[in-house]
């Protein structure tokens, strides 16, 4: 095996930062990832938080006060990235999502700072299926807990490299002529990913992701709490999910259950309520029948990648099960039915992406000091990324895409569009994220405008957009109209997320520590570039352009091949 970060000063540190459970991990002088234990002496932290006298408190005791102090917990952040404001009020405050994912990392940060001593720099996953608003979420949540984030990378890829690794594929020994296809199918506790890679010597290549940031084991728990309210509103007409320290009650023995379900035929589930208590015993069977259509979902959108992958079953080499929720039964006899193969169980579905994110972390801070690396991992976007543009037809606006989904990274795009009328002031550049011709159906990341164009500028001047998208998601968008010095250059700012103020004062506030001066966004012209509120109603849309070709603007770049549609 290689020892990517031997020479390094800096541990090697990965953070599987999930929805229900958090792992970090760093690799041993040997270069094998090592999960860390929490304070409490456990592998696994549970992503929760207890707001408490004013002190906050994360994991097993804040998870076990869900059941007595609800208003006072808050779980699942994760799942609100994106979002300006944690779904509910904790204490009658409201949170950014960031500052709860942030506390989370703060407290691995500190338990871990124990064990190898002082350490920022670390790679932390997100589900390959996160868009660029959550992604940047992600980063800033790492920089309020005082880490130094060096990459983000997504959780089917680090399960793959972990997995890589333990089969000896990163052994610079081994012939590199074997190429395998596997399929990641990773379903945790609050999300679910699949992706297609292609591991080729030491490589690891993904050819296809796709998934649903809404799905994960928290949606099989809520199937058996409603079923259990069901009956006990049918018993006593009470319903113990309306307060909520019976709803996180009956929520801990859903899960319990739950995970009795994935080794034994049946469970019983305990409810009391208001001086009435109720004993359920629930079915693997009835388990099974409430849950389908969950199961489903993920079948479908497996099958889906498969595809974009341009793949059939007979052409993956293994099935890879990871995530928590992959334990249960039902899973692997789906996949099973579905593959013709027998999935592979051999990673830990809790610390495969947290050992994955440690040997990438190697990776980078090998790279850093000058040794090649010992592996490549290459990935692709999961969601389109384009902007939005006036249809010339219909004179309604519609996406134009310029990096489909699913294409390998880095990447540069360009699109040429045009200007609308004569004299043109402004250009309004909106850029979107998502699948659908609609710009209302996708997300928006942010606007910029070139202004001041020149006066009596002709109508349908040529503008240039062109993308610059790296392997960790950042975006760098240029725009050039022709035959003027008109030409900006800005490195994406999401809608939604905090300002480097509300960062720096987070920072100080949970991880105690100085803030650290980002350095200042490139502008090509000194333009005045607007962001998101600043850009005006009057700024014109592009002219939607029906086809143009996206020439490779950086020989280091992939470049998207198609034609644009
Ligand atoms: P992860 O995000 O990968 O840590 O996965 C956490 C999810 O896995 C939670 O929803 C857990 O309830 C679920 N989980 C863990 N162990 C089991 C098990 N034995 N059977 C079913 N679900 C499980």
């Amino acid at each position: 095996m290689t020892a990517p970060n031997k020479k390094s000063k800096h541990p090697a540190v990965g953070i599987d930062l999930g929805t229900t459970y958090s792992v970090i991990a760093r690799l041993d002088e040997l270069g094998r990832p090592q999960t860390l234990n929490n304070a409490e002496g456990d592998k696994i932290t549970p992503s929760v938080l207890l707001f408490e006298d004013g002190n906050v408190v994360v994991g097993k005791e804040a998870a076990k006060a869900a059941a007595t102090d609800a208003d006072n917990v808050a779980e699942c952040a994760k799942r609100d990235l994106g979002n300006q404001f944690y779904h509910r009020q904790i204490g009658g405050r409201r949170y950014p999502p960031e500052s709860l994912q942030a506390w989370i990392l703060n407290k691995l940060r500190v338990d871990a700072t124990r064990q190898i001593g002082a350490f920022s720099k670390a790679v932390v996953t997100v589900p390959a299926y996160f868009d660029e608003v959550r992604r940047k979420a992600t980063m800033d949540a790492g920089y309020i807990a005082g880490l130094e984030v060096m990459d983000i990378i997504n959780e089917p890829t680090a399960a793959a490299v972990a997995f890589g690794f333990q089969q000896g594929y990163m052994n610079p020994d081994r012939p590199d002529d074997q190429r395998k296809k596997i399929l990641v199918y990773d379903l945790g506790g609050g999300t679910f990913d699949v992706t297609v890679m292609e591991i080729g010597g030491r490589n690891f290549n993904a050819l296809a992701t796709d998934g649903d940031v809404m799905l994960g084991g928290k949606d099989w728990d809520q199937r058996l709490v409603d079923f259990v309210a069901e009956e006990f509103i049918r018993k006593f007409g009470l319903d113990p999910r309306e307060e909520p320290n019976s709803h996180g009650r009956l929520w801990r023995d859903c899960e319990d259950a739950k995970r009795t379900l994935s080794a034994r035929a049946k469970a019983q589930i305990a409810c009391d309520f208001r001086g009435q208590a109720l004993r359920v015993e629930v079915s693997r069977s009835q388990f099974h029948d409430m849950t389908k259509d969950l199961l489903d979902r993920t079948s479908f959108t497996t099958r889906q990648t498969l595809q974009a992958a341009g793949l059939e079953w007979p052409d993956i080499d293994r099935v890879l099960l990871c995530g928590g929720s992959s334990r249960m039964p039902a899973v692997v006899e789906m996949l099973r039915d579905l593959s013709g193969k027998e999935p592979d169980c051999s990673i830990s579905p809790d610390e495969a992406v947290a050992h994955g994110a440690a040997l990438h972390a190697g990776i980078l801070l090998a790279h850093y000091d000058g040794v090649s690396p010992s592996f490549h991992v290459r990935n692709v976007n999961s969601h389109s990324l384009g902007v939005v543009a006036m249809d010339a037809r219909t004179r309604r606006p519609r996406t134009a895409v310029l990096i489909p989904r699913n294409t390998p990274l880095p990447v540069v795009a360009r699109r040429v569009f045009k200007t609308q009328r004569v004299g043109q002031k402004s250009i309004l550049v909106q850029i979107v994220e998502g699948e659908s011709a609609s710009p209302d159906d996708c997300s928006q990341l942010g606007k910029c405008s070139v202004r001041d164009l020149p006066a009596e500028l002709p109508a349908q001047t040529p503008i240039e957009v062109r993308f610059r998208y790296e392997e960790n998601g950042r975006l760098t968008v240029t725009v050039k109209v022709e035959g003027t010095d008109k030409a900006l250059k800005h490195e994406m700012s999401r809608e939604n997320s905090l300002s480097s103020e509300e960062l720096d004062s987070w920072r100080k506030y949970i991880s105690g520590l100085d803030p650290i001066a980002p350095p200042p966004p490139a502008n090509l012209s000194g333009e005045a570039i607007q962001l998101a509120a600043g850009a005006k109603a009057a700024d014109d849309a592009l002219d939607y352009a029906p086809e143009s070709e996206g020439p490779p603007a950086d020989p280091n770049a992939g470049t998207v091949k198609r034609r644009w549609v």
